[in-house]
């Protein structure tokens, strides 16, 4: 390591940017590791499905191959297998896609009221198979932003079928959309609130984390990839909104996200 001290320049002024290179070596180190990991966790969550289904296959071929029971248990468990790699491939496609917009900002108009009704329509399949009931509270009024439907839709999407996996069972989970004034300026607000198990205060920091799960059996026996709440962060950052989790243990939990409300030209009044 070399001391800022020995890195003088002309001026003696190279000792700052001596830190600021530190800086941004510490911070390059730090995104390299985050990349290295990722890899690393995406190939592990891909070859562990992997694995089991080629276990399967060996079996099928060998010991079992006459075995009609068997044969039939092990072609709805392989199914199952090959649906969550489905579903980790379909979610980390979708996140790299993101990640590649995520410096250009939406310029559309779009409506939350509208978006928040769609995507709440969208989820009440899996809301009816898990028997909780979904409660909407919409605005009258229009909720415009700059945004991109289908990713808003997505968000909303994935806090919903968070909220009715990690909530309570046979319970409730109300879903809002309202206007909101804040110090930085109006805000469309769309919470989404579950009467569930809550998050324990320590986990909370990390959930947007990718692969970041509180119970990773938990989250597997519900279907889920670890990678839902990093697409939401992903996609409300280039929203420039916020995400806010409020959460109780044993009480439940509130994800609110806040994006600028856009202006809206008036329309203009024709004289008759
Ligand atoms: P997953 O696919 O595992 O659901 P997410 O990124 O959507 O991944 O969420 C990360 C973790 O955050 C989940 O595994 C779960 O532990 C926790 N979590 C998310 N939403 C809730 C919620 N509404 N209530 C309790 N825990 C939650």
């Amino acid at each position: 390591f070399i001391s800022p001290l020995e890195l003088t320049g002309e001026g003696g002024e190279p000792v700052q940017a001596m830190a600021v290179y530190v800086h941004d070596l510490s911070e390059q180190q730090r995104l390299e590791r985050m990349r290295e990991d990722f890899v690393a966790n995406a190939s592990h969550e891909l070859r562990t499905p992997l694995a089991s289904l080629t276990g399967m296959i060996e079996t099928l071929q060998g010991p079992a191959r006459e075995d009609a029971k068997t044969r039939d248990q092990f072609l709805a468990l392989m199914r199952e297998q090959a649906d969550r790699m489905k579903r980790l491939t379909d979610s980390l496609l979708s996140l790299s896609r993101i990640e590649m917009r995520s410096h250009v900002r939406p310029t559309e108009i779009i409506d939350c009221a509208e978006i928040t009704r769609y995507a709440v329509e969208m989820t009440r399949g899996i809301a009816d198979e898990a028997n909780v009931t979904l409660e909407l509270a919409v605005a009258e009024e229009t909720l415009p932003i700059r945004g991109d439907s289908d990713e808003m839709v997505q968000v909303l999407n994935n806090l919903i079928e968070n909220a009715v996996k990690y909530g309570s069972e046979g319970g409730r989970v109300l879903i809002g959309a309202a206007r909101e004034d804040t110090v930085s300026g109006p805000v469309v607000a769309m919470s989404v609130q579950d009467f569930g198990k809550g998050v324990p205060p320590e986990h909370v920091p990390r959930l947007t984390e990718r692969f970041y799960r509180v119970d990773i059996e938990e989250s597997r026996a519900r279907r889920g990839t670890g990678l839902g709440l990093a697409i939401v962060k992903h996609i409300i950052n280039r929203h420039r909104g916020r995400l806010t989790v409020r959460s109780q243990l044993g009480a439940g939990s509130t994800f609110t996200v806040r994006i600028p409300l856009a202006e809206v030209p008036e329309p203009v009044s024709r004289p008759d």
